[in-house]
């Protein structure tokens, strides 16, 4: 899952990337509006999460409006020091999905994150479950038929990725976006190693066909 992080002020932009990504999350982090509508109009985002005091051409707000005009409807998180009830509405107006006030806890965040997560899904869980995958995404665990994997973080989200698109092929490109940051130096080649192990731990464990190879397309876990 990837977020991108639009906050100016760098020490809790750092601060809350490195929280993520110790999740698990592919975070990417822009400090201005303008860095940060670009990357948010052009790359597949799971989250944003929008400061909503930016400098550059638009604050937060007017940078949301912009996106949900151009049809970007990505689950956002708008934070700020505005606390006022007009300020909020004024905020989900705009298209926000949730609103969080500074200061706040990081345990707050993250909270609200995974509900944004698990919003755009039909009303997912978090846990997942896929033929006899199962993973909880809050304690980060997954399990087959009941017995748990070792998996390492990297592991887990890419299996998180192909168990929310399981059953639909899914391109290499795809997962290295959803699954890694984009400042992440990745190739085809580290996809196909990272599927490698899932089919070890997984496949070659168990005794089944899960993670499949989709001849001139990529991969697709596929469970009957
Ligand atoms: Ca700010």
């Amino acid at each position: 899952m990837r977020i991108l992080i639009v906050e100016d002020e760098v020490k809790i932009a750092n601060a809350l990337a490195r929280t993520l990504r110790g999740e698990g999350y592919a975070v990417d982090v822009e400090h201005d509006s303008d860095a940060g509508y670009a990357m948010a109009s052009t790359e597949p985002y799971d989250v944003l999460i929008l400061d909503w005091l930016l400098p550059g051409e638009y604050d937060g707000v007017e940078l949301l409006k912009v996106l949900r005009k151009e049809h970007i409807m990505t689950p956002t998180l708008l934070l700020t020091a505005l606390g006022s009830v007009e300020q909020k509405t004024q905020g989900l107006d705009a298209g926000a999905d949730d609103y969080l006030a500074k200061p706040f806890s990081i345990a707050e965040l993250q909270a609200r994150v995974r509900a944004l997560l698990r919003r755009p899904v039909a009303q997912q869980d978090t846990i997942l479950t896929a033929g006899k995958l199962q993973l909880n995404t809050s304690l980060h665990e997954a399990s087959f038929d009941g017995t748990p994997l070792a998996l390492t973080v990297k592991e887990l989200a890419l299996l998180e990725y192909l168990m929310r698109s399981v059953g639909r092929p899914v391109s290499k490109d795809q997962i290295i976006s959803h699954v890694w940051d984009f400042d992440a130096d990745i190739l085809p080649n580290t996809v196909e190693v990272y599927i490698k192990y899932l089919r070890t731990k997984i496949d070659d464990a168990h005794g089944v066909h899960y993670l499949r190879t989709v001849r001139g397309v990529g991969y697709k876990l596929e469970v009957d």
